[in-house]
């Protein structure tokens, strides 16, 4: 089978960006033959960006619920908190110990605060922590722990995918075939959502529309996206509004067309707007009101979560690194 593995990070509550470009498309690809899906809450991942650990918890308990009242069935994929698998971080520094320093040195998330901070005039790793630095070894452990095939990921993260690849690589040559090496996966269909504010929509950038925002929130939300001054009647371009490419994720075909139409014909912002939340009401109303059962309960979740990862550490993660561990020449500690 091919397993294909997908990860958010819990640093705030999932938007609309994670739920078109993570959850909807994973959830579906998870139903085909032959795939055995791997989905995770990336925790350790949040500590790079949030040192708020109220935030965490609860953004790891808030992406569980959407996880399953969007349709994962805990039984029949793999479902985990990364925390809860202590190996992970174990293999990051076996892999540590073989990744390149300069190949890290490219990483774009690392390497946009250096350019950023050149920019300022700033010594250029200032603020800068050797977790932003090391990111991509996480993630790496992440992917070889259990030998995905198939990363699924936006076109800037295939970057690291290809580090990942290195570094497994690197392992094998020098340790033996231990590894099955990744591959991206980029949907070309699947659209990055513009957040409130035009930029990329996401939980760092607090310019999201919670994916499970009460029904009044969604349309306060949505009326506060920003275009520009066209009045009505005047034409709309469709491709550069971000009212547009939202309405685009979650419409068919044909309403897509007809709303490209109506922008030309000059609709009015508010009537946009008030299509778009209508559009989106319909298809998230009913997982919502999954979503606030699940969140009711979350000892359910926790329980949940953590026998994902006991069954998970007992199939995959400790023989994985027993006999990672031997291959390097450390301990069994079995
Ligand atoms: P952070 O700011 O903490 O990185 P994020 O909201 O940008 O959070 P991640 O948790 O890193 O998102 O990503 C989880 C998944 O959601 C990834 O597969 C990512 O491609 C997808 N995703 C995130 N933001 C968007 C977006 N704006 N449009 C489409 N997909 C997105």
């Amino acid at each position: 089978s091919t397993r294909v593995l997908t990860g958010i990070t819990t640093s705030g509550t999932p938007h609309l960006g994670n739920y078109v470009g993570a959850v909807r498309p994973a959830i579906t690809a998870s139903a085909a033959p032959g795939v055995e899906s791997f989905f995770f809450l990336a925790d350790y991942h949040a500590l790079i960006k949030v040192s708020d650990p109220a935030r965490v918890q609860r953004s790891t308990l808030e992406i569980a619920a959407t996880w399953l009242a969007c349709g994962l069935e805990p039984d029949k994929v793999w479902f985990y908190r990364q925390s809860d698998i202590p190996e992970i971080p174990e293999l990051t520094w076996l892999l540590t110990c073989v990744a390149g320093k300069g190949l890290l040195n490219r990483a774009h998330a690392y390497k946009a605060a250096v350019d950023r901070n050149t920019e300022a005039g700033e010594d250029p790793d200032a603020g800068v922590t050797a977790g932003l630095f090391m990111y991509p070894v996480l993630m790496a452990a992440d992917i070889l722990l259990f030998n995905a095939h198939r990363v699924p990921v936006g076109r800037d993260q295939v970057q690291h995918i290809e580090m990942a690849r290195d570094f497994g690589q690197r392992f094998n040559h020098l340790y033996g075939e231990h590894f099955t090496l990744p591959e991206a996966v980029i949907e070309a269909q699947v659209a990055t959502l513009p957040g409130l504010d035009g930029r990329k929509m996401s939980k760092s950038y607090d310019n999201t529309i919670a994916l499970f925002a009460p029904r009044e929130q969604l349309r306060k939300l949505i009326f506060s996206i920003v275009t520009d001054s066209r009045a009505p009647g005047e034409a709309k371009d469709a491709d550069a509004s971000n009212v547009f490419q939202l309405y685009q994720a979650f419409a068919s075909d044909a309403e897509t067309t007809a709303m490209r139409t109506a922008f030309a014909d000059g609709i009015a912002w508010g009537d946009a707007k008030q299509a778009l939340f209508e559009r989106i009401d319909a298809e998230v109303a009913p997982l919502r009101e999954k979503y606030e059962a699940l969140m009711a309960r979350p000892a359910d979740i926790e329980a949940t979560l953590r026998d994902g990862a006991a069954r998970l550490r007992e199939r995959h993660a400790t023989p994985a690194l027993k006999a990672l561990r031997e291959a390097v020449g450390l301990r069994d500690l079995s």
